[in-house]
């Protein structure tokens, strides 16, 4: 699949899986780590996005693997366990990488190129459900990070991130529905943004 329909699958992967680990689906961090390991696989392909930004590993991966090779077989999916396992890097970094390396596997099954699980032996596995590339593989991605956007029970709450900035407390009482409820009342908010002010703006124009 392309790193475009990598990523989006690894974030759904982590969407899917957070809530069931105890973890926060929505974490910027862990949805970062997830999305990470949803595109090192392909480190064994020079011209792919991550193969790009690591050029002479990628190339000798190529070498060595071939593409769809090492890194994408039941050695590779051993190396996830034993990174699980090992317990030496914390769980919260592990998972979401480990979560997004596996959705990538899966992606990669779905295509009729399928994957040399058995590597180094030969022998392709695959599901054949969409070509890389096709119309059909962006209407796959978003039917499962729909499927995924509706299994965490989690919800963005941009007032919540606007209410946390500060910035209700200066705009909440001209636009209520900005901020929504938990917004200070109009003149106490106007003395604590104007307050905010004072203080903020003479350093910045001192400066
Ligand atoms: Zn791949």
């Amino acid at each position: 699949m392309m790193a475009g329909s990598h990523i989006a699958l690894g974030a759904a992967a982590w969407f899917a899986a957070a809530p069931r680990l105890g973890m926060p689906a929505l974490d910027p961090l862990s949805l970062g780590l997830a999305v990470l390991g949803s595109l090192l696989p392909d480190i064994d392909h020079p011209k792919s996005w991550v193969g790009k930004r690591v050029w002479p590993l990628s190339l000798v991966c190529a070498k060595l693997f071939g593409h769809r090779g090492m890194t994408h077989s039941l050695i590779a999916v051993a190396g996830c366990a034993a990174l699980l396992l090992d317990g030496r890097m914390p769980l919260p970094i592990t998972a979401p990488l480990v979560v997004g390396y596996l959705s990538h596997l899966v992606a990669d099954l779905l295509t009729p190129g399928g994957l040399r699980l058995a590597w180094p032996l030969k022998g392709t596995w695959s599901l054949p459900l969409c070509r890389t590339g096709s119309a059909f593989e962006p209407l796959v991605v978003a039917l499962m990070l729909s499927w995924a956007w509706g299994a965490t029970k989690e919800r963005f709450d941009p007032q919540a991130g606007l209410r946390a900035a500060g910035v209700c407390r200066i705009l909440g009482p001209e636009l209520p529905s900005l901020c929504g409820p938990g917004v200070l009342p109009g003149p106490q908010a106007n003395r604590v943004g104007l307050a905010w002010l004072r203080d903020t703006l003479p350093p910045v124009i001192s400066r």
